[in-house]
């Protein structure tokens, strides 16, 4: 298959081995590595203007022009039109938020939010799984699996039931949102509670997976993030294809930052794009290992030369110090993001930032959103929460042009969002801090008057 337009690479520029895109390996086989999948652009007909994607609305009743990933295909074009597995994801919206802008500082019309929460199963994860499926129907898998704090799971289970594949998923007992619980059950992925935390379920997912030969979609999976990149398209498609400043994302896995860096690296690439935006990719401060390795450790990417020991020693300082992860930001719950080699070389290309949140200013953030208009998860409004911090240390400036990518839909995880504003979180979920933003139900009688009067008073 080196005759097709499309390849995997190694990212070590030690390796760089390739391999065709119909092997299905998650990592190279001769060093370890994550793996890119590049393409031979010369070799593709690209449209010449971003704008002609866009014109792709207009033919909406193809099901590839209708999808908001598959409508840019020639930007990820390694798969025939035939296999592609589609649900309509991506019909997301970009809309320009001022009240949320006036609470982090920003200047009217300046702030953006790119609501992923309006994806078939109710976040970002479905750009990525519909290329992960896409990919796995062309290779002929029929067992696909992940391990998953709660969406990518929802999602993986989505797109089975629809690709008629078995879904198997691992999520850390009790550690799962029930809007996320309860998707994976209905769409009816063969759903195992381990006993231990995110980042047990991805050690054992990869062990299983390769015992059993499963299709793996976890961000590992250098498809999945090429469907991810199409979020940065559309974001730049609601701003009528100009740049933005900053794009501040959530940082869990660290798949979506990764994909993000790609996306723009190859627009520029292309002349698609003039100048690439920067990028801050938003830790919760119960989850912070890539603020620590970036911020403390002042590990840089540094063109693929960057001192791996250093994530690696990290990684087992956790495991020797029992370190464990704790936020209700349950989809960043994550302590060692498997992308994060790919992670820093995206800072790298958007000259990016890292910054931790606390829980309390990402609940408050989130109230925020749900005033506004639009409504998300708690990890979501990680983003919001960090530029609302990267304005008050003037990082950002008040008049810059900067997209949050809300990565959830509000109704995942109802449980967080009643205890904000109630006060009564869900066990072991207690978020310390005041509750700024908090909306307390009323109790009252069954009667007339004294409703009249509540409502009055
Ligand atoms: C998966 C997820 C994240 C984290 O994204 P990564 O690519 O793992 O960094 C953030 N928010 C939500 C809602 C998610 O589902
Ligand atoms: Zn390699």
């Amino acid at each position: 298959m080196n005759h097709d337009v499309a390849y995997q690479q190694c990212m070590n520029a030690g390796c760089r081995a390739t391999f065709g895109v119909t092997e299905s390996l998650f990592a190279c086989p001769k060093c370890g590595s994550l793996l890119d999948i590049r393409y031979e652009w010369e070799r593709i007909a690209v449209p010449k203007r971003l704008a002609d994607f866009g014109a792709r609305w207009a033919t909406r009743s193809n099901p590839l022009d209708f999808s908001g990933v598959w409508r840019f295909r020639e930007l990820l074009h390694f798969c025939p039109d035939r296999f592609k597995v589609t649900q309509g994801e991506g019909q997301t919206l970009l809309q320009c938020a001022d009240g949320v802008a006036q609470y982090v500082g920003l200047d009217k019309g300046r702030l953006h939010l790119q609501y992923e929460g309006c994806n078939p199963s109710g976040s970002f994860k479905d750009n990525g799984m519909t290329a992960a499926f896409s990919h796995a129907s062309m290779v002929g898998a029929s067992r696909v699996a992940c391990a998953s704090t709660g969406n990518t799971s929802a999602s993986l289970a989505l797109y089975a039931s629809a690709a008629h594949m078995e879904a198997i998923v691992f999520v850390g007992a009790g550690k799962i949102a029930f809007g996320k619980l309860a998707q994976a059950l209905d769409y009816g992925a063969r759903t195992f509670q381990v006993e231990g935390d995110f980042d047990d379920c991805m050690a054992r997912i990869k062990e299983v997976t390769e015992a059993l030969k499963l299709y793996l979609v976890n961000s590992v999976n250098p498809f999945r993030l090429e469907g991810q990149k199409t979020i940065m398209y559309r974001v730049l498609e609601g701003l009528n294809w100009q740049v933005p400043d900053w794009v501040i994302v959530p940082g869990g896995n660290l798949g979506n930052s990764s994909s993000f860096g790609k996306a723009f690296g190859e627009l520029k690439e292309l002349g698609l794009i003039e100048r690439i935006p920067r990028l801050a990719v938003v830790n919760s401060a119960g989850a912070p290992t890539l603020d620590r390795i970036v911020n403390e450790k002042q590990v840089r990417y540094n063109a693929g030369k960057f001192d791996a020991d250093v994530i690696y020693k990290d990684y087992e300082w956790q495991d020797q110090t029992h370190l464990r992860p704790h936020t209700i930001a349950s989809a960043i719950e994550i302590a060692k993001p498997v992308n994060i080699d790919k992670c820093l070389r995206a800072l790298e290309i958007c000259g990016g930032v890292v910054r931790s949140v606390s829980d309390a200013d990402i609940m408050d953030a989130k109230a925020q959103v749900g005033r506004h208009g639009l409504g998300c998860e708690p990890a979501s409004a990680a983003s919001v929460a960090g530029a609302k911090l990267l304005i008050q240390q003037g990082v950002i400036g008040p008049a810059e042009r900067v997209v949050c990518i809300l990565t959830g839909h509000a109704l995942k995880d109802p449980d967080a969002t009643v205890g904000y504003h109630t006060g009564k979180y869900p066990k072991g979920k207690a978020v310390k801090g005041k509750r700024h933003f908090s909306n307390v139900p009323v109790p009252v009688a069954n009667d007339t008057a004294a409703l009249v009067k509540a409502i009055q008073s």
